[in-house]
């Protein structure tokens, strides 16, 4: 393996992320199963093999007639019909229709031949709740032809392309597709993704706690950070400071994940061992990119032949550090390989700052903040500071709803000044 030396120049976050997803594409197709199918993304476009609704069916519990056979109905005037029968949903009626009759009919019922309008239970002198069939009924209101009839095909016709490749299968599709009688999809595989946590100091959370350690609180943050961008994410614990150790780690990892996602231990330190365990078996692209927080940072990729990429991320340890390069660099990557079509990863918004903030001028800071409406301003936004924004400050980070993004090349902003903020979902991924 190939490890080039690492870079002296600054990355911007744009020329990093290039660098990430460069010649990067979807994980392969694989048909997939409705009930395995949920958040995944669609490789091919699904086609109906029903048309939806497949007959013409009633929209109401109520009495099917013939809209001629009604038309003069009122209130005071009420039509009367002998009930001929009874159709209930699931049952297709025993015999058409006979003209100047009517069909009591619950919802989703179909439609008996020789009637064409729905009279809803209300305007009749039914009860809803009765259980007996009534010889006769009185239709206390006119109905336009075709009334509450859900007609055959008005949703979905067979053949016909209901969702298309590229698309994300939430429950709304997953709905139609079942209704569709589409029971197998053609999606892409989802991402797996390991988590690797590094450093003496830590323990397992919920472990035996040393008086010099700290939990690990990355390996939990990360592996749902990468749930719920549609990776397949599993924590292979903690490495010590230890380069055989780590390596071996990583070698255990890469044998089964295309995502790699290592935390601390790639800064300068002595005891920073990841960055030589990359070397070890790939290729290290990056090290550093102008930003706060998160700077030190590695990246690398595993090419072997007959076998899709590896990606090896280093990560800085520090936890907000690590949520927000995963957010802004691992995060794309799993969506290019889920197979998500490209656009902007994150929703942003302009927001207006309540209180002036200060940055190093050298790097763009992606600043934890609070983003909610302006009282009193129309689609507007404004923003205040979630709490301290050290790199260790997880109170903010959990407070946060929005990353500010205030650019390299300012010390800060005044308040009042207009931010672009990054928003996070409301779990906070
Ligand atoms: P490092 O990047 O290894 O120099 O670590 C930077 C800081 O992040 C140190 O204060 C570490 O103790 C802390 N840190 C590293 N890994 C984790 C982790 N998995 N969970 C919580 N804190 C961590
Ligand atoms: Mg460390």
């Amino acid at each position: 393996m190939s490890a080039r030396g690492p870079e002296k120049r600054l990355l911007t976050p744009e020329e990093a992320l290039g660098r990430v997803l460069d010649g990067v594409v979807a994980l392969p197709a694989e048909p997939v199963a409705l009930d395995a199918v949920a958040a995944r993304i669609l490789a091919a476009p699904a086609v109906a093999r029903f048309t939806l609704p497949r007959w013409d069916n009633s929209a109401m519990d109520g009495f099917a007639v013939r809209a001629t056979d009604v038309a003069s109905a009122s209130e005071t005037r009420p039509v009367i019909l002998p009930v001929s029968g009874e159709v209930a949903a699931g049952h297709a009626a025993a015999q058409p229709m006979v003209p100047g009759t009517a069909l009591r009919i619950t919802t989703g019922a179909m439609l008996p031949t020789g009637a064409d309008t729905v009279v809803p239970v209300e305007d009749t002198d039914a009860l809803p709740s009765d259980a007996a069939l009534p010889s006769r009924v009185a239709i206390r209101r006119a109905a336009v032809h075709g009334a509450w009839v859900r007609r055959t095909g008005e949703d979905v016709t067979a053949g016909m392309e209901i969702l298309p490749a590229g698309r994300l299968v939430g429950p709304a599709a997953l709905a139609l597709l079942a209704a569709a009688g589409v029971d197998s999809v053609l999606a892409h595989r989802r991402p797996r993704l390991a988590v690797i946590a590094t450093g003496d100091e830590l323990a397992t959370v919920g472990g035996p706690l040393g008086p010099a350690q700290i939990y690990d609180s990355n390996t939990v943050a990360l592996v749902a950070q990468a749930r719920a961008c549609g990776a397949e994410a599993r924590g292979l614990g903690i490495a010590p400071d230890d380069l055989a150790k780590m390596r071996a780690l990583l070698v255990e990892a890469a044998a089964d994940a295309d995502v790699v996602v290592v935390s601390g231990g790639v800064s300068v330190g002595a005891h920073d061992v990841v960055k030589s365990a990359f070397a070890a078996l790939g290729r290290i692209d990056f090290w550093r990119v102008a930003m706060q927080p998160g700077r030190p940072m590695a990246y690398g990729r595993i090419e072997r032949e007959g076998r899709p990429l590896v990606a090896l991320f280093g990560l800085p340890g520090n936890p907000v550090s690590a949520f927000v390069t995963f957010e802004l660099f691992v995060r794309p990557l799993v969506r290019r390989l889920a197979g998500h079509p490209d656009g902007p990863a994150r929703p942003t918004v302009w927001a207006r700052l309540l209180e002036p903030v200060s940055k190093d001028p050298a790097r763009r800071a992606y600043l934890r903040v609070v983003v909610m409406p302006d009282g009193r301003r129309r689609n507007a936004f404004v923003a205040r500071l979630a709490g301290g924004q050290g790199s260790h400050v997880l109170s903010a980070l959990a407070a946060a709803n929005g990353l500010a993004i205030v650019p390299e090349g300012l010390p800060g902003l005044p308040a009042g000044a207009e931010v672009e903020v990054l928003q996070l979902d409301e779990e906070g991924a």
